[in-house]
């Protein structure tokens, strides 16, 4: 579904990716681990083309991304994104902020997306928080409204950044656990996080990232038990 080949990003000296070859097929979900600095960020927000590739090409459903222009705002609403600060609009209530794209982008009329928003919300377990402006809602309940936001565009693809790691601890399950939930309904989810818990129930597969390079692919079990690579051992005995 989603197919990454050759793709080379600088940072003026700095070669954040590396000749990043990827493939994710409909329905999967990776998870990308790896230290910080290594490119994580980055390799997302190429995907949606918020950061423009030196090289390379990214193509979603068979189509390659376009730079620019219409065509690209149309390729990205198919591409939902999730980031670590949830970036809801703060003067708009929380259906608002579900239905709009729906309204601008996808063109609906406002009940249908008003209906859409309403049965997204409560998927997400914050149906009764409808009516409520972001910063009356705790932070998990801000990122699960994020999630309905970017599920109310009906994406091909999920991206999420760190979706967790702004949160309380007492909020990550929820989260975690909405997660997880559109993992099992067949969502194409890229997921870049440091929840290893998650990563092991969730990840078909973990690509581990290191100096912009994907250093190791393997499957959770795999990956957790037998890294291969030093790298890989190095960074699983810091954080295990
Ligand atoms: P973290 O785990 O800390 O979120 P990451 O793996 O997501 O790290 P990136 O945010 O992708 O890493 O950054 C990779 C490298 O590129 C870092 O060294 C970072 O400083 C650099 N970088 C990121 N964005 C920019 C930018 N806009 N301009 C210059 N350098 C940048
Ligand atoms: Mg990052």
């Amino acid at each position: 579904l989603v197919v990454l080949s050759n793709v080379n990003k600088h940072f003026g000296a700095l070669h954040v990716l590396q000749d990043i070859d990827l493939t994710i097929a409909r329905g999967e979900v990776v998870v990308v681990i790896g230290p910080s600095g290594s490119g994580k960020s980055t390799l997302c927000r190429a995907i949606n083309r918020l950061e423009p590739i030196d090289s390379g090409s990214i193509s979603l459903d068979g189509k390659p991304l376009p730079a620019e222009g219409k065509e690209l705002a149309r390729l990205r609403a198919d591409v939902g994104m999730v980031f670590q600060s949830f970036n809801l609009f703060a003067h708009k209530t929380v259906l608002e902020n579900v239905t709009l794209g729906q309204i601008k982008v996808r063109k609906k009329d406002k009940r249908a997306a008003d209906e859409f928003a309403r049965t997204l919300l409560d998927r997400v377990g914050v149906a009764n928080q409808a009516d409520k402006y972001p910063a009356q809602l705790s932070g998990g309940q801000q990122q699960r409204v994020a999630i309905a936001r970017a599920l109310a565009m009906e994406p091909k693809v999920m991206l999420f950044d760190e979706p967790t790691s702004a949160l309380d601890p007492e909020m990550i399950n929820e989260v975690l656990e909405v997660m997880q939930q559109l993992a099992r309904d067949g969502m194409t989810m890229v997921v870049v996080t440091h929840e290893m818990g998650f990563a092991r129930s969730a990840a078909n597969r973990v690509v581990f990232m290191a100096d912009g390079q994907i250093v190791e692919e393997a499957t959770p079990e795999q990956f957790f038990t037998n890294p291969r690579s030093d790298r890989a051992k190095d960074f699983l005995s810091k954080i295990l």
